[in-house]
Protein backbone atom coordinates (compact mmCIF):
# COMPACT_ATOMS: atom_id res chain seq x y z
CA UNK A 1 0.00 0.00 0.00
CA UNK A 2 1.48 3.47 -1.02
CA UNK A 3 1.52 6.10 2.29
CA UNK A 4 -0.96 8.70 1.02
CA UNK A 5 -0.15 11.08 4.28
CA UNK A 6 2.90 11.86 4.44
CA UNK A 7 3.09 12.11 0.47
CA UNK A 8 0.52 14.42 0.40
CA UNK A 9 1.01 17.46 -1.32
CA UNK A 10 -0.40 19.18 1.64
CA UNK A 11 1.31 17.38 4.22
CA UNK A 12 3.94 19.83 5.77
CA UNK A 13 5.53 17.75 8.98
CA UNK A 14 2.19 17.76 10.58
CA UNK A 15 2.22 17.05 14.55
CA UNK A 16 -0.37 14.72 14.77
CA UNK A 17 -3.01 13.48 12.45
CA UNK A 18 -5.73 11.62 14.30
CA UNK A 19 -8.36 9.03 12.36
CA UNK A 20 -11.59 8.89 14.96
CA UNK A 21 -14.59 6.36 14.15
CA UNK A 22 -17.29 5.57 16.66
CA UNK A 23 -18.96 2.14 15.41
CA UNK A 24 -22.75 3.72 16.82
CA UNK A 25 -22.76 6.86 15.94
CA UNK A 26 -20.92 6.12 12.17
CA UNK A 27 -18.34 8.79 13.42
CA UNK A 28 -15.95 9.46 10.66
CA UNK A 29 -13.36 12.19 11.34
CA UNK A 30 -9.56 13.04 11.22
CA UNK A 31 -7.54 16.02 12.98
CA UNK A 32 -4.97 17.18 12.01
CA UNK A 33 -2.93 19.00 14.78
CA UNK A 34 -0.08 21.05 12.05
CA UNK A 35 2.15 22.63 14.56
CA UNK A 36 1.58 23.54 18.46
CA UNK A 37 5.06 25.55 18.50
CA UNK A 38 3.25 28.42 20.35
CA UNK A 39 0.14 26.69 22.38
CA UNK A 40 -2.65 24.22 21.59
CA UNK A 41 -4.19 23.91 18.04
CA UNK A 42 -7.35 25.23 17.15
CA UNK A 43 -8.94 26.01 14.26
CA UNK A 44 -12.47 24.96 13.61
CA UNK A 45 -14.31 21.51 12.49
CA UNK A 46 -15.84 20.95 8.68
CA UNK A 47 -18.58 18.84 7.66
CA UNK A 48 -18.32 17.98 4.43
CA UNK A 49 -19.25 15.25 1.73
CA UNK A 50 -16.09 14.18 0.62
CA UNK A 51 -15.47 12.49 -2.41
CA UNK A 52 -12.94 10.00 -0.99
CA UNK A 53 -10.81 9.55 2.44
CA UNK A 54 -8.14 11.13 0.47
CA UNK A 55 -10.24 14.32 -0.65
CA UNK A 56 -10.60 14.49 3.62
CA UNK A 57 -6.94 14.24 4.39
CA UNK A 58 -6.06 16.79 1.42
CA UNK A 59 -8.32 18.99 2.88
CA UNK A 60 -7.50 18.87 6.86
CA UNK A 61 -4.30 18.72 6.29
CA UNK A 62 -4.36 22.26 4.21
CA UNK A 63 -6.74 24.09 6.06
CA UNK A 64 -4.77 22.99 9.58
CA UNK A 65 -1.66 24.09 8.25
CA UNK A 66 -3.58 27.77 7.23
CA UNK A 67 -4.45 27.62 10.62
CA UNK A 68 -0.82 27.82 12.34
CA UNK A 69 0.01 30.74 10.07
CA UNK A 70 -3.23 32.30 10.48
CA UNK A 71 -3.23 32.32 14.50
CA UNK A 72 0.42 33.44 14.71
CA UNK A 73 0.27 36.12 12.48
CA UNK A 74 -2.42 37.26 14.62
CA UNK A 75 -0.11 36.56 17.94
CA UNK A 76 -2.14 34.64 19.76
CA UNK A 77 -1.13 31.91 22.28
CA UNK A 78 -2.08 29.09 20.07
CA UNK A 79 -0.90 27.05 16.98
CA UNK A 80 -3.24 25.55 14.27
CA UNK A 81 -5.10 22.62 13.85
CA UNK A 82 -8.64 21.36 12.16
CA UNK A 83 -10.80 18.53 11.44
CA UNK A 84 -13.41 17.16 8.94
CA UNK A 85 -16.60 14.99 9.52
CA UNK A 86 -16.84 12.76 6.32
CA UNK A 87 -20.66 13.03 5.49
CA UNK A 88 -23.22 14.97 4.36
CA UNK A 89 -24.01 18.15 6.47
CA UNK A 90 -27.67 18.12 5.71
CA UNK A 91 -28.32 14.60 5.85
CA UNK A 92 -25.75 12.49 8.06
CA UNK A 93 -25.84 15.15 11.48
CA UNK A 94 -27.00 13.61 14.64
CA UNK A 95 -26.63 14.75 18.43
CA UNK A 96 -24.59 11.54 19.08
CA UNK A 97 -22.12 12.05 15.95
CA UNK A 98 -20.87 15.31 17.60
CA UNK A 99 -20.94 13.65 21.10
CA UNK A 100 -18.33 11.02 19.43
CA UNK A 101 -15.89 13.71 17.97
CA UNK A 102 -15.93 15.47 21.62
CA UNK A 103 -14.69 11.92 23.06
CA UNK A 104 -12.24 11.79 20.74
CA UNK A 105 -11.03 15.62 21.52
CA UNK A 106 -11.03 14.32 24.94
CA UNK A 107 -9.09 11.75 24.21
CA UNK A 108 -6.58 14.41 22.82
CA UNK A 109 -6.10 16.02 26.30
CA UNK A 110 -6.41 19.34 24.73
CA UNK A 111 -3.87 19.88 22.01
CA UNK A 112 -6.92 20.33 19.64
CA UNK A 113 -9.50 22.63 20.21
CA UNK A 114 -12.31 23.11 17.77
CA UNK A 115 -15.11 25.45 16.86
CA UNK A 116 -17.94 25.91 14.31
CA UNK A 117 -16.82 25.81 10.77
CA UNK A 118 -18.39 25.11 6.86
CA UNK A 119 -21.00 22.40 7.88
CA UNK A 120 -21.65 22.74 11.22
CA UNK A 121 -23.25 25.00 13.77
CA UNK A 122 -23.11 26.36 17.21
CA UNK A 123 -26.09 23.51 18.16
CA UNK A 124 -23.39 20.69 16.94
CA UNK A 125 -20.51 22.33 18.65
CA UNK A 126 -22.77 22.24 21.91
CA UNK A 127 -23.10 18.44 21.44
CA UNK A 128 -19.14 18.21 21.39
CA UNK A 129 -19.12 20.41 24.42
CA UNK A 130 -21.05 17.50 26.14
CA UNK A 131 -18.03 15.51 26.06
CA UNK A 132 -15.28 18.09 26.21
CA UNK A 133 -14.13 21.33 27.25
CA UNK A 134 -11.98 21.91 24.28
CA UNK A 135 -14.30 23.68 21.91
CA UNK A 136 -14.55 27.33 21.51
CA UNK A 137 -16.99 29.64 20.00
CA UNK A 138 -20.00 27.98 21.56
CA UNK A 139 -22.33 31.38 20.55
CA UNK A 140 -22.95 32.11 23.79
CA UNK A 141 -20.38 35.32 24.14
CA UNK A 142 -21.83 36.68 20.84
CA UNK A 143 -21.16 36.74 16.87
CA UNK A 144 -17.56 36.39 16.00
CA UNK A 145 -17.96 38.50 12.49
CA UNK A 146 -18.46 41.76 13.66
CA UNK A 147 -14.36 41.64 14.37
CA UNK A 148 -13.69 39.76 11.24
CA UNK A 149 -15.82 43.08 10.04
CA UNK A 150 -13.26 45.25 12.13
CA UNK A 151 -9.91 43.80 11.25
CA UNK A 152 -10.87 44.34 7.56
CA UNK A 153 -11.93 47.87 7.71
CA UNK A 154 -8.27 48.44 9.95
CA UNK A 155 -6.80 46.44 7.22
CA UNK A 156 -8.19 48.65 4.25
CA UNK A 157 -7.27 51.05 6.12
CA UNK A 158 -3.47 50.43 6.51
CA UNK A 159 -3.76 49.01 2.32
CA UNK A 160 -4.88 53.02 1.40
CA UNK A 161 -2.28 54.58 3.70
CA UNK A 162 0.35 52.42 2.06
CA UNK A 163 -0.62 52.68 -1.46
CA UNK A 164 -2.82 56.02 -1.79
CA UNK A 165 -0.43 57.69 1.43
CA UNK A 166 -3.46 59.10 2.79
CA UNK A 167 -5.51 58.64 5.94
CA UNK A 168 -9.20 58.81 4.59
CA UNK A 169 -11.80 56.65 2.89
CA UNK A 170 -13.41 60.02 1.26
CA UNK A 171 -14.47 60.00 -2.25
CA UNK A 172 -13.01 56.30 -2.37
CA UNK A 173 -14.76 53.65 -3.98
CA UNK A 174 -15.11 49.61 -3.29
CA UNK A 175 -16.62 46.42 -4.59
CA UNK A 176 -17.60 44.26 -1.79
CA UNK A 177 -18.64 41.17 -2.79
CA UNK A 178 -21.36 39.25 -0.04
CA UNK A 179 -23.24 41.02 1.93
CA UNK A 180 -23.16 38.37 4.38
CA UNK A 181 -21.81 38.42 8.32
CA UNK A 182 -18.53 40.07 7.60
CA UNK A 183 -19.06 41.86 4.52
CA UNK A 184 -22.53 43.77 5.61
CA UNK A 185 -20.58 45.14 8.81
CA UNK A 186 -17.58 46.15 6.90
CA UNK A 187 -19.63 47.96 4.14
CA UNK A 188 -21.35 49.94 7.06
CA UNK A 189 -17.74 51.03 8.33
CA UNK A 190 -16.34 51.78 4.90
CA UNK A 191 -19.74 53.77 4.38
CA UNK A 192 -19.38 55.52 7.87
CA UNK A 193 -15.47 56.70 6.71
CA UNK A 194 -16.87 58.25 3.40
CA UNK A 195 -16.29 55.24 0.84
CA UNK A 196 -19.08 54.81 -2.21
CA UNK A 197 -19.78 51.04 -2.38
CA UNK A 198 -20.53 49.07 -5.36
CA UNK A 199 -21.81 45.77 -4.23
CA UNK A 200 -22.99 42.17 -5.51
CA UNK A 201 -24.82 39.39 -3.70
CA UNK A 202 -27.27 36.61 -4.65
CA UNK A 203 -29.17 37.08 -1.65
CA UNK A 204 -31.75 40.20 -2.96
CA UNK A 205 -32.96 41.30 0.41
CA UNK A 206 -29.08 42.27 1.49
CA UNK A 207 -28.58 44.24 -1.08
CA UNK A 208 -32.10 45.94 -1.15
CA UNK A 209 -30.83 47.23 2.97
CA UNK A 210 -27.85 48.21 1.60
CA UNK A 211 -29.04 50.37 -0.81
CA UNK A 212 -31.17 52.34 1.68
CA UNK A 213 -28.72 52.54 4.07
CA UNK A 214 -25.62 52.81 3.21
CA UNK A 215 -26.59 53.94 -0.82
CA UNK A 216 -24.52 51.44 -2.48
CA UNK A 217 -24.54 50.43 -6.23
CA UNK A 218 -26.01 47.37 -7.05
CA UNK A 219 -24.36 45.62 -9.89
CA UNK A 220 -25.17 41.71 -11.15
CA UNK A 221 -22.59 39.04 -9.53
CA UNK A 222 -20.31 38.48 -12.25
CA UNK A 223 -19.98 41.97 -13.17
CA UNK A 224 -18.24 42.94 -9.80
CA UNK A 225 -14.79 41.96 -10.88
CA UNK A 226 -15.24 44.74 -13.65
CA UNK A 227 -15.88 48.02 -11.70
CA UNK A 228 -13.80 51.00 -11.82
CA UNK A 229 -13.28 50.86 -7.88
CA UNK A 230 -9.85 51.52 -5.65
CA UNK A 231 -10.77 48.36 -3.36
CA UNK A 232 -11.97 44.99 -4.08
CA UNK A 233 -13.81 43.97 -1.33
CA UNK A 234 -14.31 39.78 -1.69
CA UNK A 235 -16.64 38.48 0.92
CA UNK A 236 -17.89 35.79 -0.07
CA UNK A 237 -16.24 32.98 -1.83
CA UNK A 238 -12.72 31.68 -2.23
CA UNK A 239 -10.52 31.82 -4.85
CA UNK A 240 -11.77 34.82 -6.82
CA UNK A 241 -8.05 36.35 -7.62
CA UNK A 242 -7.72 33.81 -10.61
CA UNK A 243 -6.47 34.23 -14.31
CA UNK A 244 -9.93 35.42 -15.47
CA UNK A 245 -10.31 37.78 -12.64
CA UNK A 246 -6.74 39.09 -13.52
CA UNK A 247 -7.43 40.32 -16.40
CA UNK A 248 -10.77 41.98 -15.15
CA UNK A 249 -9.93 43.53 -12.04
CA UNK A 250 -9.43 47.59 -12.34
CA UNK A 251 -8.55 48.33 -8.85
CA UNK A 252 -5.29 48.92 -6.62
CA UNK A 253 -6.26 47.56 -3.97
CA UNK A 254 -7.68 44.05 -2.50
CA UNK A 255 -9.06 43.77 1.06
CA UNK A 256 -11.89 41.23 2.29
CA UNK A 257 -12.34 39.23 4.48
CA UNK A 258 -12.88 36.02 2.56
CA UNK A 259 -10.48 33.05 3.10
CA UNK A 260 -8.53 31.54 0.43
CA UNK A 261 -8.63 33.99 -2.22
CA UNK A 262 -5.35 33.28 -4.11
CA UNK A 263 -6.79 30.40 -6.86
CA UNK A 264 -2.89 29.46 -6.86
CA UNK A 265 -0.19 30.59 -4.93
CA UNK A 266 1.14 32.25 -8.00
CA UNK A 267 -1.35 34.90 -8.03
CA UNK A 268 0.23 36.54 -5.93
CA UNK A 269 3.13 37.54 -7.93
CA UNK A 270 0.43 38.75 -10.75
CA UNK A 271 -1.08 40.52 -8.18
CA UNK A 272 2.32 42.55 -7.74
CA UNK A 273 3.17 42.73 -11.54
CA UNK A 274 -0.03 43.72 -11.89
CA UNK A 275 0.45 47.20 -9.44
CA UNK A 276 -2.49 45.73 -6.91
CA UNK A 277 -1.69 45.66 -2.90
CA UNK A 278 -3.13 42.35 -1.97
CA UNK A 279 -4.19 42.55 2.15
CA UNK A 280 -3.04 38.47 2.44
CA UNK A 281 -6.52 36.67 3.43
CA UNK A 282 -5.12 34.70 6.98
CA UNK A 283 -3.50 38.24 8.02
CA UNK A 284 -6.96 40.47 7.29
CA UNK A 285 -9.40 37.88 8.13
CA UNK A 286 -8.43 36.98 11.61
CA UNK A 287 -10.55 39.41 13.56
CA UNK A 288 -13.17 36.34 14.55
CA UNK A 289 -10.51 33.95 15.65
CA UNK A 290 -8.70 36.58 17.92
CA UNK A 291 -12.00 37.13 19.46
CA UNK A 292 -12.62 33.17 19.21
CA UNK A 293 -9.29 32.42 21.39
CA UNK A 294 -9.95 35.60 23.52
CA UNK A 295 -12.99 33.91 24.62
CA UNK A 296 -11.63 30.79 24.79
CA UNK A 297 -9.26 31.44 26.96
CA UNK A 298 -11.11 34.18 29.49
CA UNK A 299 -8.60 36.57 28.12
CA UNK A 300 -10.19 39.86 29.82
CA UNK A 301 -11.61 41.40 26.58
CA UNK A 302 -10.30 44.75 27.19
CA UNK A 303 -7.62 44.57 25.08
CA UNK A 304 -9.44 42.85 22.06
CA UNK A 305 -10.42 45.73 20.35
CA UNK A 306 -6.80 47.01 20.34
CA UNK A 307 -5.40 43.23 19.26
CA UNK A 308 -7.99 42.93 16.51
CA UNK A 309 -6.80 46.88 15.08
CA UNK A 310 -2.98 45.82 15.12
CA UNK A 311 -3.95 43.92 12.04
CA UNK A 312 -3.75 46.86 10.41
CA UNK A 313 0.07 47.74 11.93
CA UNK A 314 0.69 43.56 10.71
CA UNK A 315 -0.04 44.66 7.07
CA UNK A 316 1.37 48.03 6.57
CA UNK A 317 4.73 45.99 8.27
CA UNK A 318 3.57 43.02 5.40
CA UNK A 319 3.27 45.59 2.92
CA UNK A 320 6.78 47.36 3.23
CA UNK A 321 9.02 44.09 3.66
CA UNK A 322 6.69 42.96 0.19
CA UNK A 323 8.29 46.45 -1.35
CA UNK A 324 11.62 46.48 -0.06
CA UNK A 325 11.83 42.73 -1.11
CA UNK A 326 10.22 42.82 -4.56
CA UNK A 327 7.91 39.99 -3.15
CA UNK A 328 4.40 39.21 -3.00
CA UNK A 329 2.57 40.20 0.02
CA UNK A 330 1.60 36.82 -0.07
CA UNK A 331 5.29 35.46 0.61
CA UNK A 332 6.27 37.86 3.24
CA UNK A 333 2.94 37.19 5.30
CA UNK A 334 4.00 33.22 4.85
CA UNK A 335 7.61 34.21 6.25
CA UNK A 336 6.13 36.50 9.26
CA UNK A 337 4.56 33.48 10.54
CA UNK A 338 7.31 31.21 9.96
CA UNK A 339 9.52 33.81 11.54
CA UNK A 340 6.75 33.24 14.94
CA UNK A 341 5.71 29.47 14.94
CA UNK A 342 8.94 28.34 13.82
CA UNK A 343 11.69 27.49 16.41
P1 LIG B 1 -22.01 34.51 5.12
O1 LIG B 1 -22.49 33.20 4.62
O2 LIG B 1 -22.71 35.18 6.25
O3 LIG B 1 -21.98 35.55 3.91
C1 LIG B 1 -21.63 35.25 2.60
C2 LIG B 1 -22.43 36.19 1.70
O4 LIG B 1 -21.99 35.99 0.36
C3 LIG B 1 -23.93 35.92 1.72
O5 LIG B 1 -24.62 37.15 1.85
C4 LIG B 1 -24.18 35.24 0.38
O6 LIG B 1 -25.49 35.48 -0.10
C5 LIG B 1 -23.13 35.90 -0.47
N1 LIG B 1 -22.78 35.18 -1.70
C6 LIG B 1 -22.81 33.86 -1.93
N2 LIG B 1 -22.44 33.61 -3.20
C7 LIG B 1 -22.17 34.80 -3.76
C8 LIG B 1 -21.75 35.20 -5.06
N3 LIG B 1 -21.52 34.32 -6.04
N4 LIG B 1 -21.55 36.52 -5.30
C9 LIG B 1 -21.78 37.44 -4.32
N5 LIG B 1 -22.21 37.11 -3.09
C10 LIG B 1 -22.40 35.81 -2.81
O7 LIG B 1 -20.46 34.27 5.46
P2 LIG B 1 -19.51 35.21 6.34
O8 LIG B 1 -19.46 34.65 7.71
O9 LIG B 1 -19.85 36.64 6.12
O10 LIG B 1 -18.12 34.89 5.67
C11 LIG B 1 -17.76 35.44 4.41
C12 LIG B 1 -16.36 34.97 4.02
O11 LIG B 1 -15.43 35.34 5.04
C13 LIG B 1 -16.22 33.44 3.88
O12 LIG B 1 -15.24 33.19 2.89
C14 LIG B 1 -15.68 33.02 5.22
O13 LIG B 1 -14.97 31.81 5.16
C15 LIG B 1 -14.76 34.18 5.53
N6 LIG B 1 -14.48 34.39 6.97
C16 LIG B 1 -15.48 34.65 7.85
C17 LIG B 1 -15.20 34.87 9.19
C18 LIG B 1 -16.28 35.20 10.17
O14 LIG B 1 -15.95 35.69 11.27
N7 LIG B 1 -17.54 35.00 9.84
C19 LIG B 1 -13.86 34.83 9.63
C20 LIG B 1 -12.85 34.58 8.70
C21 LIG B 1 -13.16 34.36 7.36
Amino acid sequence: MTAFVFNEVNFDNHEQVVFASEAKSGLKAIIAVHNTNLGPAMGGCRMWNYASEAEAVRDVLRLSRGMTYKNAVAGLPIGGGKSVIIGNPKTDKTPALFEALGEALERLGGRYITAEDVGTSPADMANVASKTKYVAGLGDRGDPSPFTALGCFVGAQAAVKHHFKRDSFDGLTVALQGLGHVGYDYARRLHEAGAKLVVADIDQNSLKRAQEEFGATVVDVNAIYDVEADIYAPCALGATLNPDTMNRLKVKIVAGGANNQLATPEIGEACRQKGILYAPDFVINAGGIIKVCYEYMNTPEDGMDAHVRRIGDTLAEVFARADAEGVPTSVIADRLAEERFKK
